[in-house]
C-alpha cells in the first residue's frame, strides 16, 4: 500500500496570481460560477505547483491551479488508475 504524500512546501504561494485577490472568489458556494477565480489561474506561473498541492493534499474545496474538485477529482481517479496499471504490470514482470 502506498504512503500518501502530504506535502506542506508553500512557498511557491509567493508568486500566484491570487495573492491579494478576495480568496471567497475561489471558493464559491455550491453552483456559483468558477470562471472569474479559473480567470485569475489562467496567466499563474505557479498554477502547476498549485495544482499539484491540491492534488497531493487532497483540497477537497476550492480552485487550485485553475481547477475545481470536481476537476481534481478526475485527475486523482485517473492517477490512481495509471499506478494500479503499473503496479499489476510490475507483479507480472
Ligand atoms: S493557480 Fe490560481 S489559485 Fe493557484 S496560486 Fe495561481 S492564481 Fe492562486
Amino acid at each position: 500500500m502506498r504512503r500518501k504524500n502530504i506535502t506542506l512546501e508553500t512557498s511557491w504561494q509567493e508568486y500566484s496570481n491570487c495573492l491579494g485577490v478576495d480568496a471567497d472568489l475561489f471558493f464559491p458556494e455550491r453552483g456559483a460560477s468558477t470562471k472569474e477565480a479559473k480567470q485569475v489561474c489562467q496567466g499563474c506561473v505557479v498554477r502547476l505547483d498549485c495544482l499539484e498541492f491540491a492534488l497531493v493534499n487532497s483540497e477537497k474545496f476550492g480552485i487550485w491551479g485553475g481547477m475545481s474538485e470536481r476537476e481534481r477529482r478526475r485527475i486523482r481517479r485517473q492517477r490512481a488508475l495509471d499506478r494500479q496499471l503499473v503496479e499489476a504490470h510490475e507483479d507480472t514482470a
